[in-house]
């Protein structure tokens, strides 16, 4: 496959009818933890699965076309990818990051600060004087996730990446939540690539994985030899579902969003909802920018309800089609409450700051047909002051 394929193309052949021996036009997996070495003091194009596998490799291969970067490293989560970021840096090194950052990013981030790996410092990012103010302690690396979860808000990453050269940061953009079906960020300048392949990548929530894409060879190779220090790779089955899921991500990722368009429309217009945040929806603060650097406007969204905890809790309770779970990206559609799930772990004071409310609702949208999530919405909604009024008939 040549290096100017179409990313729509990449996805879905990638690989495809490259095995020799019994030309299997689905690359097979390999699960051998070994390999035999051809000779004395030679070694084959792979020694041990820790350090490199084939699976591995073609998985990460075709990521990096994706994303148009040098390489990629596949690791076991999403998790583990941003570690393996932030493990180039040093204990005075300082990592900008969003106050709003994704709440296990925040937990990773609190927790190898206490132990003095490196400074951070939590800002705004849309927040012009704050990051000016920031980047002039000379950051080592920042760190975007745009649209940030679960509030939606979008940063514009050619203009932090600009900032950030000023000062000679490298930039990291998380792109879990678009995947490089709908947003490119080597190509707007930034040097490295973070996915929870958990998500839309692998589309079918039924692995936990991760990568890193870089933009420079000489960091690929550096995160490569950093993850098999820790023991940090994927797995090779992982792996195989991850590409397997990727031969349709475009098709799925394309139906999603439409999907999501169609809910974010049906939810502003509802008088119990106060707010919906929605790339898409020409009010969202970031729609201009989304609209400059995606390439689509995602199927992820948030709606804050009218009331809080108890309106949010028999709102989740109520859903029959959509459900009740944590994570993203699958062919089916979730239902979460960022404050009790995704978020529970961050302060009162953080999660108050980053602007999740307790009546703030998470939508992850999935395949199905979109009058009919629109109607289990629907009805959940008209569900929320069901127990009062059978309380005051009672
Ligand atoms: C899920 C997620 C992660 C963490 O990924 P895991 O695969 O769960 O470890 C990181 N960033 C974002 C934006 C996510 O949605």
């Amino acid at each position: 496959m040549s290096e100017s394929m179409n990313p729509r193309t990449v996805a879905a052949a990638n690989g495809i009818a490259a095995e020799d021996t019994f030309g299997a036009v689905t690359p097979p997996i390999c699960l051998s933890s070994t390999f035999t070495w051809p000779g004395f003091g030679r070694k084959g194009p792979h020694d041990y699965t820790r350090t490199s596998n084939p699976t591995r490799t073609l998985l990460a291969d075709t990521l990096a076309k994706l994303e148009g970067g040098a390489g990629a490293v596949v690791v076991s989560s999403g998790m583990a990818a941003i570690d393996l970021v932030l493990s180039q840096l040093s204990s005075d090194d300082i990592v900008i990051v969003p106050h709003d950052c994704y709440g296990g990013t925040h937990r990773l981030l609190l927790n190898r600060r206490d132990r003095g790996h490196f400074k951070v410092r939590f800002v705004d990012q849309n927040d012009k004087a704050a990051l000016a103010s920031a980047l002039k302690e000379k950051p080592k690396l920042i760190l975007i996730e745009t649209p940030s979860n679960p509030l939606m808000r979008i940063v514009d990453i050619r203009a932090i990446v600009a900032q950030a050269r000023t000062v000679g940061a490298k930039v990291a953009v998380d792109n879990t939540f678009l995947s490089p079906a709908l947003q490119r960020p080597i190509a707007l300048g930034a040097d490295f690539v973070i996915h929870s392949t958990t998500k839309y990548l692998n589309g079918h929530s039924d692995i936990v994985g991760g990568a890193v894409i870089a933009a420079d060879s000489a960091d690929v190779e550096a995160l490569e030899t950093w993850a098999n220090i820790v023991g940090t790779t994927g797995a090779p089955f992982d792996s195989f579902l991850a590409l397997r899921g990727i031969r349709t991500l475009f098709p799925r990722v394309e139906c999603q969003q439409r999907n999501a368009q169609a809910v974010a429309e049906f939810l502003l217009s509802h008088p119990l909802v106060a707010a919906c945040h929605y790339p898409g929806l020409p009010s969202h603060p970031g729609h201009a920018v989304a609209k400059a650097q995606q390439s689509g406007f995602g199927a992820m969204l948030s709606f804050e309800l009218k009331g809080g905890e108890v309106e949010a809790g028999r709102f989740v309770e109520a859903v029959r089609l959509f459900c009740f779970a944590e994570s993203l990206g699958g062919t089916e559609s979730l239902v979460a409450h960022p404050a009790t799930m995704t978020h529970a772990g961050m302060s009162d004071e953080a999660r108050k700051a980053a602007g999740i409310t307790s009546g703030l609702i998470r939508l992850s949208i999935g395949l199905e047909d979109a009058a009919d999530l629109i109607a289990d919405l629907d009805q959940a909604l008209a569900a929320i002051d069901r127990p009062v009024r059978s309380q005051a008939s009672a």
